[in-house]
């Protein structure tokens, strides 16, 4: 009777046991099995993108936030013809129906304006286009344009009505979301990879990085800031999981002119390029959220820009001055090593 009792009792553990080398093994099986990689780049939004993911369909899932990323595109440049942000800007004065999409990344810009005093200003249409950067045309504004640009410019202007879904711009007034919307497009394509079920990805866009995960090997994404004035250079290196790494400079587009060098960052207030520091880098989960935070301290320069990044919990930054200091924030601080 105590044997039988006993025999059953060792049954039942070793059969537990063959039953969770099973689950492993399967588990196992369901990792390295289905797993594939895949990398691929693309010229979206003016820029090169590389997308790179691990997962069952790894080649479908960077497919798909490409798709997405164009979608994007399509729906917030000013410059193609039937977008969005198009038509907001062709309203002549008009309420514009839009998606709860324009609407939604409409006032996440009105945020860091608020934030910001309208050091971010999405209404600097004008003033860029008189500039002309990255075109042909670029050259310094007779101040008489200059004053006329400026009279159009004011986030305040810009109207939104929520529950009719409708958007409203002074006649004369151009929106551009070019310090935002790369961003929003970069989380979209993460979000894609991830519904697809990359566990491991990396979305590089221009000054934008977003990382999923940890890189497939297991150890951290390690990404480098852009040195501002060296092409081939870092200034430093930020070992990430599941973050996101958006740069602002003043050598992404640029002329030079008697040694001054007129870059596109605008002060909404004063019509010219923001001077006070040369890049920020800044840290945070959504690259939306950071693209804006990159042009926003940019154009409030280093002693604003702490100020409002030390007081912002989830995002933190890496600024360089005219000098060429760097100043990181306290929370990044034990991430980054500095070159
Ligand atoms: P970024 O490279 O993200 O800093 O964005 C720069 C782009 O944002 C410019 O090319 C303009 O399209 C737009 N931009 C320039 N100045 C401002 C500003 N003060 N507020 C919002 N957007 C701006
Ligand atoms: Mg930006």
């Amino acid at each position: 009777m105590k044997n039988k009792r006993a025999l059953i009792y060792i049954a039942a553990v070793l059969g537990i046991a063959a039953l969770m080398a099973v689950v492993v093994w399967i588990k196992q099986l369901q990792r390295t099995g289905t797993e594939t990689q895949a990398a691929k780049t693309e010229f979206i939004m003016d820029t090169v993108v590389e997308i790179r993911a691990s997962g069952p369909d790894a080649e479908a899932a960077v497919d798909a936030a490409f798709a997405e990323m164009s979608r994007v595109e399509k729906v917030f440049s000013r410059h193609l013809k039937d977008s969005a942000i198009t038509r907001i800007n062709q309203g002549s004065g008009q309420w514009v129906p839009v998606t709860d999409e324009v609407m939604a990344l409409l006032e996440k810009a009105l945020h860091y304006s608020e934030l910001s005093s309208g050091a971010f200003d999405i209404t600097v249409g004008r003033l860029i286009d008189l500039w002309g950067f990255g075109t042909d045309k670029q050259k310094i504004p007779p101040e008489t344009e200059l004053a006329q640009a400026l009279a159009t410019v004011g986030y305040r202007s810009v109207e939104i009505d929520k529950s009719a879904k409708m958007v409203r711009i002074p006649s004369g007034t151009i929106i551009d979301l070019g310090g935002i919307a790369k961003g929003y497009a970069v989380d979209q394509a993460r979000k894609v990879l991830e519904a697809k079920g990359v566990k491991s990805g990396m979305i590089y866009a221009g000054g934008d990085i977003t990382t999923i995960g940890a890189k497939p090997d297991g150890s951290s994404w390690r990404v480098g800031v852009q040195h501002p004035r060296e092409s081939t250079a870092l200034i430093g290196i930020v070992e990430m999981e599941n973050k996101t790494i958006v740069t602002s400079g003043d050598y992404e587009r640029y002329f030079m002119d008697n040694g001054i060098r007129y870059h596109h960052i605008i002060d909404p207030h004063t019509g010219y390029p923001a001077r006070d520091v040369i890049s920020v880098t800044i840290y945070g989960s959504e690259a939306a959220d950071a693209d804006a935070l990159s042009t926003t301290i940019f154009v409030l320069g280093l002693e604003r820009g702490k100020a409002l990044i030390e007081n912002l919990p989830g995002y933190e930054a890496v600024i360089v001055d005219q000098e060429g200091n760097v100043w990181v924030s306290s929370g990044l601080a034990g991430q980054i090593t500095l070159l």
